[in-house]
């Protein structure tokens, strides 16, 4: 640390707007307040592990008078090992805080999904805080750009400040960055150095101090419960099963931000328009600050693709000047997915920001060993598959984050202890110097935002794509509102045509969605609706590598290249949610409703679950109107039919009688959803819909399935993609000799949501196996997604299936691709009327199923083998039928089953490949689950072709 005392003058720049021009100056804090406590200078370099974990920017802390610590109101200082704070004291020390200064503010953004306060803090100048209404106002003017000149944008620019979000707690076991952000904004808003100084007065700094406030309560119980008496060599070997009520890590990539707490910032995002948003993670070594590599998305400004490396490489030179070692850029994160939380600022002319912080998930100090040269991971991309967690990246990455690398100048090396108060130190270090950045450059970050949002409102006239049409008539108009309803809810503008549209492209029928270029957020409309053309198949991604909208819920748009778009009479739309009604015509007492592949089909069921509803099983015409096979018939209570078909956007017709075609009752099952306790994510992605489409169902886990008699109580089990293969779902979390509980207590309350356990390892072994297998056998329909999809075939429910894997050279970050119906009669295609659909392929086995003899004798026959009837639909494969995104070793799919449904006893097991019910997103897809669990019993058992003489049997 010999360089952190003196003193440091950079050369002032000249602004643009020239206003600051006078006196920035960035220094090191020589001119420590008097008022320093020295009790927290002398813990706090106990806690820090070695004298280069630390800077001269957070080695100290002012006491101020009447001004409350974090200490002050928690009892500990920041960083403590073995401390870590409860949300609800984070939010009580924040509003003592606020109480105490006019440097800071608080506001509600609504609550979480367990009812916790969701909160946004703001911190800055007495000025800046008295005046943010003003200051809010600028940045919402500068977000829109038609509305000024230039000149009066300048003039902006000149009075505003700019907005500079930072977000922890979004992943709850990286526990490190809340802790933090409680010591920030108190010295922001206390420290007289000149840096803070600098800070406070130019930049105005916002706050989310935990993203995900039921995952963090979650977790620092299971830490004080389990975490804090780990000791090296000896650790429980299991996280707490459930972070938030439905999702762990997928938070950070909820694109149609359906969780609450991610709508919630996105709706105050509109309030405020920060330019930067900055979400702080952890599990790199020791600090990654993320600089957007390739692929990169290129609609995206180049103005952003300058900054992002810009900032990162001044933290970069900050921290090696401090003398800290492990910062690194490049590397790890790439710019592609649109996904992640802090994107809506990149996707809205602004700039994500994202640290990965060395850390742990609990607040013991730990030995960290580096230096294996020969580890994967070190060069571009990331080693791993797609999706993942933080933690399993950073240890595919570790080895390779101690090499030296052109984006790594000077990498951690060696064994060391690291404790919670070194990630305090790294991150605190980091934000301040971005701030400082930040501070140093006010207007060009605000001429910056400013000039992309323009650039973007250019791009309609300039670019080849000018718009989108959503065309009106469409068969389901329900997932068209839910489509036009995420595009709004992005702030995207959206008109309805008020006659018809005619483009080169077609002729549209008036009302019909259109969605123009020339408007500010037009690169996220193009991002969100286009086919995804990955720029080169060598690279990985850290997510998806693609998301089209209308693909993924089967919904037809237009991408329009014809620039009168731009000039078409439309009528906007003002709400933040348009609702097509649905429609009942005729007169009568029964009602047909057409299966036109609505969602809300099974909603409507589950609303009329007292009534009489059964399906046609062929197609049918009343008046002008078809029906599909699948439609519903429905009898009694017409007043109660007429307003839930309405409501959910659907299409009915009153009939004097039943329509004379084969019908079965659509009887109700009981549903069960299996989960492991290992892997709770993607089964909470499932519950999700459920839950929004309002079909009950109970979640069960490995002790229900132990007890057996599953067909006495279920007639339905999902079991939601999870687990990775059959044998870990299985066997689950390993078992190291003691139990670990996970159940609710009077010292542990968030502990035991969802389900309870007294010893969640071990998996539900192979007598839960059995207890499925008899399920099945006694009738029951088991139905398996994706990599669930291995169990069945692997643990002998269903003998005739097999699944296999890909080779390593394959690559399929969540590809679109074609998959083809061979089974058009089958009720879980009900609603769908095209023989090749867009399903998101989602790296689940590669499923054959064996005709013929019984499949344990003789050896398989030669030549390519008839298809099933069991293959219900098959992906063709090959490079052609790859619609969006990147699959790389396409031919490897060509011909494999998508979703098997294979008898077994007096029931079957029904095997989709893919995920139906994928993060919200995938809307066309989950019709086919829906429809499995409403046909449930009404499934004929599809007969196998005998076996053929030449198939060498
Ligand atoms: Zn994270």
């Amino acid at each position: 640390m010999s360089f952190g005392r003196r003193r440091i003058w950079l050369i002032v720049p000249v602004f643009v707007f020239g206003i600051l021009g006078s006196g920035i100056v960035a220094q090191t804090p020589v001119n420590k307040a008097v008022s320093d406590d020295p009790e927290f200078a002398r813990v706090v370099k106990e806690w820090t592990t070695r004298p280069d974990f630390i800077s001269p920017l957070v080695d100290h802390l002012p006491k101020v008078q009447g001004v409350p610590s974090p200490k002050d109101v928690l009892g500990h200082y920041i960083g403590e090992p073995k401390k870590l704070t409860y949300y609800n004291d984070i939010l009580k020390y924040y509003r003592a805080l606020a109480a105490a200064t006019p440097r800071v503010k608080i506001v509600s953004i609504g609550k979480s999904n367990e009812g916790r306060d969701l909160v946004v803090v703001f911190v800055g100048s007495d000025e800046s805080i008295r005046n943010l209404e003003q200051y809010r106002t600028y940045l919402g003017q500068l977000a829109d750009p038609r509305s000024m000149t230039a000149e009066q944008a300048a003039q902006i620019i000149a009075k505003a400040k700019p907005l500079y979000h930072l977000s922890g707690g979004l992943h709850s076991g990286e526990v490190g960055p809340s802790e933090m952000l409680m010591e920030l904004v108190y010295r922001l808003a206390t420290e007289d150095s000149p840096i803070i100084s600098q800070i406070r007065d130019n930049v105005i700094v916002s706050v989310t101090p935990v993203a995900d406030p039921d995952g963090r309560d979650r977790n620092v119980d299971w830490y004080y419960r389990y975490g804090i008496n780990e000791t090296e060599g000896r650790t429980t070997g299991a996280g707490v099963p459930y972070w938030g009520k439905y999702v762990f890590h997928d938070d950070n990539r909820d694109i149609n931000y359906s969780q609450v707490e991610m709508r919630s910032l996105l709706d105050w995002y509109f309030q405020y328009h920060p330019p930067i948003m900055h979400d702080l993670h952890q599990a790199q070594t020791l600090l990654y600050t993320f600089s957007g590599q390739a692929p990169q998305n290129p609609n995206l400004d180049p103005i952003l693709y300058g900054e992002l490396p810009m900032m990162a490489n001044f933290e970069m030179a900050q921290f090696a000047k401090y003398g800290m070692p492990g910062v690194w850029t490049h590397g790890f994160v790439d710019m592609w997915s649109p996904g992640y939380l802090a994107f809506m600022s990149s996707n809205h002319n602004g700039m994500i920001r994202m640290y990965e912080i060395q850390g742990f998930s609990g607040a013991n100090t730990q030995k960290m060993r580096l230096g294996n040269p020969n580890a994967a991971g070190g060069r571009g991309g990331r080693a791993g598959g797609a999706g993942g967690d933080d933690a399993a990246a950073a240890a595919a990455g570790r080895g390779g984050q101690s090499q030296r690398e052109w984006f790594r100048p000077w990498p951690a090396t060696g064994e060391f202890d690291w404790s919670l108060r070194n990630n305090t130190n790294y991150g605190e270090t980091g934000v301040i110097t971005a701030l400082q950045y930040t501070s140093q450059f006010p207007k060009v970050i605000l001429e910056n935002f400013y000039v992309k949002s323009r650039n973007s409102v250019d791009t309609g006239r300039k670019e080849t794509v000018a718009g989108y049409v959503i065309p009106a008539g469409q068969r389901d108009m329900t997932r068209v509102e839910r489509l036009v309803n995420l595009l709004r809810m992005q702030g995207i503008e959206i008109g309805r045509a008020t006659a018809d549209v005619k483009l080169q492209e077609g002729t549209f029928p008036a009302g019909s969605f259109i969605v123009k270029r020339d408007q500010p957020y037009s690169r996220l409309a193009k991002t969100l609706l286009e086919k995804q053309v990955y720029p080169d198949p060598s690279l990985r991604t850290y997510d998806d590598a693609s998301w089209t909208m209308g693909l993924m819920s089967q919904t037809d748009v237009k991408e329009i290249a014809d620039k009168k778009i731009l000039d078409l009479a439309v009528d906007p739309v003002k709400e933040k949610e348009v609702h097509l009604a649905g429609r009942t015509t005729g007169d009568g007492s029964t009602f047909a409703v057409a299966h036109y592949g609505s969602n809300n089909m099974v909603t409507l069921r589950y609303q009329l679950k007292d009534l009489k509803v059964q399906a046609a099983e062929k197609e049918f015409k009343q008046g002008d109107a078809t029906f599909p096979a699948g439609s519903f018939v429905v009898s009694g209570d017409a007043a109660r039919v007429k307003r839930s078909v309405e409501a959910l956007g659907l299409t009915a017709v009153a009939l004097p009688s039943a329509p004379q075609v084969p019908l079965h009752d659509l009887d109700l099952p009981r549903v069960a959803m299996y989960s492991t306790w290992g892997n709770t994510q993607d089964v909470g992605w499932v519950r999700y819909a459920f839950d929004k489409f309002e079909v009950p169902y109970d979640l069960i886990y490995k002790e229900r399935v132990r007890k057996g008699d599953l067909k006495a109580a279920y007639d339905v089990i999902v079991i939601p993609n999870q687990g990775g293969s059959g044998k870990r779902l299985v066997f689950d979390i390993e078992s190291r000799g003691q139990s670990i509980e996970y159940k609710k207590s009077d010292k542990f309350q968030n502990l035991g949501g969802y389900g309870e356990s007294d010893d969640i390892t071990g998996g539900m072994g192979l007598e839960g196996v059995a207890e499925f297998d008899k399920f099945v056998k006694a009738g029951g329909v088991l139905v398996t997604l994706g990599s669930a999809s291995f169990f069945p075939a692997e643990f002998g429910l269903a003998p005739r299936v097999d699944a296999a894997r890909t080779s390593a050279q394959f690559y399929a970050p969540g590809p679109i691709i074609d998959a083809d119906i061979l089974q058009p009669e089958h009720p879980i295609f009900y609603g769908y009327d095209k023989k090749t659909i867009p399903v998101r392929y989602a790296s689940g086995p590669l499923l054959s199923v064996q005709t013929g003899a019984n499949p344990f004798e003789g050896p398989p026959p030669a030549g390519p083998p008839p298809t099933p009837q069991s293959v219900l639909m098959r992906y063709p494969g090959g490079d052609e039928h790859v619609l969006s995104g990147l699959m790389r070793g396409a031919n490897e799919v060509r011909n494999r089953a998508a979703i098997v449904d294979q008898p077994s006893g007096k029931g079957r097991v029904i095997l989709f490949a893919g995920n139906p019910c994928y993060r919200w997103q995938n809307f066309g897809e989950f019709n086919m689950l829906f429809n499995t669990l409403l046909n449930f019993n009404d499934i004929k058992t599809p007969p196998e072709r005998p076996a053929s003489s030449t198939a060498g049997q």
